[in-house]
């Protein structure tokens, strides 16, 4: 039997089997070298969970690999695990899982690379605790800083310190207080709960399950006994209930039940509680584990329950204590590191999961990015991979939640590229901004549709993108010149009027293009409420851009043409003699020569300029729309 797996299927099996006993789940992260995979190999071997054959086979390999006399080489143990990170299949985290008298584990594995950043964020993401690896003989590193940080920005309290490789520094209790000392003085500024390290060697075993002889002046327990002991559960059944609904369970139309993970405190049935955002107040009529039916329930069980009276309630929405609600905001300060490669710039929109609950989510602000040596504030106006920043992010709506610190559930949360799905950031809610609750919309009696009315035509939105010279100014001129002739209100926003006023203060580069796109976006979201058909005619390159514009407008209003044309073309017209000057080097970021133009996918209107005249364009788009 090969006792560790890497298949949940088998995992769940697994566990099953070993019903009754805990499971903590924990990632291990280390540098490159640290002995990462020689330590979770030797874990496995003294957990008694390397057996028979595959003990034997291990033998062999490492013999065949060189290793010295009776010794194992314990990293092969997970090298299925390196396999299938090499291959780049798409689980970027191995787990493997394994048991003892006491406890199920599983551990994440996460890779060591810097360019790995994403993989420890989703290894570390339901961890319970961190085993950070040091190596003795080469201390503190930036990588154990960053991940450090990590695991304290994913709300992770309980940290071992496993001070690998002791073999190498002759076990000397010296380097390894020092070591100790200058990780705690450096987590001073993160919060975890307790800080447990140990002195070990990986390859030849000492500290993991059995006390080392080497290792007389440390009193402290052996990896293995602490990991079996550690008391994760911290205080959380002792704070107020709080459940996010997962999902709305109605199987009949007799039954409607909202189940959930109780993420901290405790109900019983009759509690009065209140459904966030809404507010709306209920009481439990029934707390239900499956078809059982329960008279209380705590932190961590998963549960279904039904209220006394009809509510509102979906997806996303989390049930609390009346007495005890979460506070209820749209607009955060929030810190988070930033994971993608693609660099992240005020203006841009994503989403932000908390939980189950999903919102659309615009960064309203880059405040600083902090030095993860001294934590020091450092001025930024982007947002690199790796980099630890504080922002101001801005929602579409009300969100319940808590501060990061009092609850890593409701305060943790991550931000998703909208287009690629992809995870850019994982963050912590710091505070909410109140300005949410002091800016409220007065409704006016005469609205968008009456001033619609009054026109005789809807207010709409074009807008034109495409590489400079593609004919962008020329087709709106055009295409104006039509609808004004037809009666209807229109206004032309380009790079000139709003540069040499509005955005007068803005470059060229790509911080400054997010910023012009989100103001035009802005000034015509005004217009078009005004009742006016607004073309715009702005390169605006990038997809994130175009779509937080698109999201400021009803489906209906929101049309945008491509202006295509190819680059040489765009070029071989030249109208302001940009690309001259780009390609002689006198203009730095020019779209399509040292710039990207990431290309419309789904435009609803697509002209090639190369094919089609001025006029014939214009008609192309008055074809597809009705006022
Ligand atoms: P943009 O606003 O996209 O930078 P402009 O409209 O200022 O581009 O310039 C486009 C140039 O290409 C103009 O000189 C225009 O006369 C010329 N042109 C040639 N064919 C076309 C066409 N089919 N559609 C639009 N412009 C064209």
């Amino acid at each position: 039997m090969v006792s560790y797996q890497n298949q949940a299927e088998q995992f769940n099996r697994y566990l099953s089997e070993k019903a009754g006993l805990s499971t903590l789940r924990f990632v291990t992260c280390g540098s490159v070298d640290d002995g990462k995979s020689t330590l979770i190999g030797r874990i496995l071997y003294e957990a008694n969970m390397i057996l028979g054959d595959r003990l034997a086979s291990l033998k062999n390999d490492s013999i065949k690999s060189g290793t010295q006399g009776d010794n194992i080489d314990f990293a092969l143990a997970v090298d299925g695990l390196s396999a299938e990170r090499e291959q780049g299949i798409t689980i970027d985290v191995a787990y493997c899982y394994f048991s003892t008298e006491r406890r199920n584990f599983i551990v994440a594995d996460a890779p060591g690379h810097e360019q790995y950043t994403r993989n420890m964020v989703t290894g570390a993401s339901n961890a319970e605790l961190a085993v950070i690896l040091i190596d003795a003989q080469k201390g503190l590193l930036e990588q154990t800083r960053r991940h450090s940080i990590i695991c304290s920005t994913l709300g992770i309290k309980n940290i071992v310190l496993a001070v690998n490789k002791m073999d190498l520094v002759g076990y000397n209790k010296e380097v390894f207080d020092k070591i100790r000392a200058s990780f705690c003085e450096f987590a001073e500024e993160l919060i975890f709960e307790t800080i447990t390290a140990i002195p070990m060697s990986g390859l030849i075993g000492n500290n993991i399950s059995q006390k080392s002889a080497e290792t007389e002046w440390y009193q402290g327990p052996t990896l293995l006994s602490y990991l079996e002991s550690v008391d994760t559960s911290s205080d959380r059944s002792k704070k107020p209930f709080r459940m996010p609904v997962q999902w709305v369970n109605r199987p009949n139309s007799e039954f409607r039940g909202f189940s959930g993970t109780i993420t901290s405190g405790y109900i019983k049935t009759g509690q009065k509680v209140n459904i966030l955002p809404s507010g709306e107040t209920a009481n439990i009529k029934e707390i239900l584990l499956f078809k059982e039916s329960l008279p209380e329930a705590a932190a961590n069980q998963a549960v279904t329950i039904t209220l006394n009276r009809e509510v509102d309630v979906s997806r996303g929405d989390v049930i609390v204590d009346a007495d005890s609600p979460t506070d209820v905001s749209d607009q955060f300060e929030i810190e988070l590191v930033w994971m993608e490669k693609e660099v992240g710039y005020s203006g841009r929109s994503y989403l932000l999961k908390i939980g189950s609950v999903l919102a659309k989510a615009e960064i309203t602000k880059i405040k600083h990015k902090i030095n993860i040596s001294t934590f020091e504030k450092l001025a930024a106006t982007r947002l690199e991979q790796n980099d630890l920043s504080v922002i101001n992010i801005k929602l579409d709506r009300n969100i319940p939640f808590e501060k990061f610190l009092d609850c890593s559930n409701l305060g943790g949360l991550i931000l998703i590229d909208r287009i690629t799905n992809q995870t850019v950031a994982a963050g912590m809610i710091k505070f909410p901004l109140r300005r949410s609750k002091s800016i409220f919309f007065h409704k006016l009696d005469i609205d968008k549709s009456a001033r619609n009315v009054l026109n005789g035509h809807k207010s709409k939105i074009f807008w034109l993108t495409g590489l400079s010279g593609s004919g962008k100014s020329t087709i709106a001129n055009a295409l104006e010149k039509e609808l004004h002739a037809q009666g209807i209100r229109t206004y032309i926003l380009d790079g000139d009027n709003v540069r040499h006023g509005l955005n007068q203060d803005l470059g060229f580069t790509n911080e400054d293009r997010v910023e012009n796109i989100r103001r035009v976006s802005e000034v015509a979201k005004l217009m078009v409420d005004a009742g006016i058909v607004v073309i715009t005619a702005f390169i605006s390159p990038f997809k994130a851009e175009r779509e937080l514009a698109r999201a400021l407008f009803e489906e209906e209003e929101f049309l945008e043409v491509f202006i295509d044309v190819p680059l040489e073309v765009a070029e071989s017209r030249d109208p302001k003699g940009l690309y001259k000057k780009a390609r002689d080097g006198g203009l730095s970021n020019f779209t399509g020569i040292s710039s990207a133009y990431e290309r419309p996918e789904n435009p609803e209107i697509h002209i090639d300029t190369a094919q089609q005249d001025v006029a014939s364009s214009v008609k192309l788009v008055l074809d597809k729309v009705s006022f």
